[in-house]
């Protein structure tokens, strides 16, 4: 069967309900020296980290169409949890507000950075999120089991206030609690398209995208389109969080529930989905060497900074693939910039002591 056009997905994306927080396009443009210096493929960036509702990011895309979901559901309140230092839960707060929306954020201390108004937590405050700080095991990404508990007691306090909740799990990823539609990867179906009809029209046709992948859904949305359009594009993640089996899974089922929504004929299996988690390391927020060289060189050669958590985990990643020879010279390599840049200062005394 032939592909979607890029109208047609359009149009079928245009169906859901969005309202406008962030600047689109972002830019594309080609990372001349960065490419040079590697030595290997084209090398390519989408600025996502430039959307511009706070300090931008991924997230914000997904929360054009999160949060016209909860204003049409008639809720004034959004509760949502992740990481002490977490840029959805910034996003959020942030889209939340700007419409009148309360955000309720439960942010777990997932690993070593003290509970202190810095970074996102900071942004957080001043933006007046109502913040309810506990406790997670260690390394580890915050479990949906672990969140529940907290989350139904949260929304019965509100409900008991005279308030309607709108809860959304961790990364506006997995379709549940009030969000029924897997709405995050909807978004950035619509992402992909923005991409592709940028390179195409300078000439450029995509052969992979680098992507750091965390609760799944932009991997998931940049997949689906690929394939709905019949585009030969690989899609890699560089899992931050899981280990590569389990990641596939969440973003396999992310995918088919995104293919039903935009109803696409479900095509996506296992082997379409690329996830790497050899860049995992230590675990979730922990900073080596490498990715805080990679922070470094798309800094002094490009003007670019790139977040220790996320992209330059995914930086570092990209850099190890061109060495290892995954690309040839003849590719052109996307590097999916999803932003997370607040989130660099809790970590100086990290950085400073690997780049010193
Ligand atoms: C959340 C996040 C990601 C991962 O996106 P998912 O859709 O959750 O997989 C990547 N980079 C940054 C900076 C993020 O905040």
């Amino acid at each position: 069967m032939a592909g979607f056009t890029v109208q047609e997905i359009r149009a079928r994306i245009a169906r859901f309900p969005k309202q406008t927080l962030i600047h689109l396009p972002t830019p594309f443009r080609k990372l001349d020296r960065l490419s040079a210096e590697l030595g290997g493929p084209e090398v390519y960036i989408k600025r996502d980290d430039l959307t511009g509702l706070a300090f931008g990011g991924n997230k914000s895309r997904k929360l054009e169409f999160i949060i016209a979901d909860a204003l049409s559901k008639g809720a004034d309140v959004i509760i949502t949890w992740a990481s002490l230092q977490s840029n959805w839960c910034l996003q959020t707060a942030a889209a939340a507000r700007r419409f009148g929306l309360q955000p309720i954020l439960v942010l777990f201390k997932t690993y070593d950075l003290a509970p202190e108004y810095d970074g996102n937590l900071l942004l957080d405050y001043i933006v007046g999120a109502d913040i309810r700080i506990r406790e997670a095991e260690k390394g580890k990404v915050v479990s949906e089991e672990q969140a529940v508990g907290i989350i139904e007691e949260i929304s019965n306090e509100v409900r008991e206030w005279g308030h309607k909740p709108y809860v959304v799990s961790v990364g506006g990823s997995l379709p549940g609690f009030s969000m029924d539609l897997p709405l995050g990867a909807i978004s950035h179906a619509a992402a992909f398209v923005e991409l592709l009809e940028q390179a195409e029209s300078g000439g450029v046709s995509p052969t992979h995208v680098v992507i750091a992948t965390g609760s799944g859904a932009t991997q998931a949305g940049l997949t689906v389109a690929a394939m709905a359009l019949k585009k030969d594009v690989e899609i890699i993640g560089i899992s931050v969080s899981e280990e590569k089996e389990a990641f596939a899974r969440i973003v396999l089922k992310i995918s088919e529930e995104t293919e039903r929504a935009l109803g696409l004929d479900s095509s996506i299996k296992r082997d379409d989905i690329i996830v790497l988690d050899d860049y995992l390391k230590e675990g979730y927020g922990h900073v080596n060497r490498e990715v805080a060289e990679a922070i470094r060189l798309a800094f002094t050669r490009e003007g670019i900074v790139l977040d220790p958590v996320y992209t330059g985990k995914a930086m570092a990643a990209l850099i190890d693939l061109v060495t290892k020879g995954r690309f040839s010279k003849k590719d052109r390599v996307v590097f999916f910039h999803t932003g997370g840049t607040p989130a660099l200062f809790p970590y100086r005394k990290t950085l400073i002591e690997l780049l010193g």
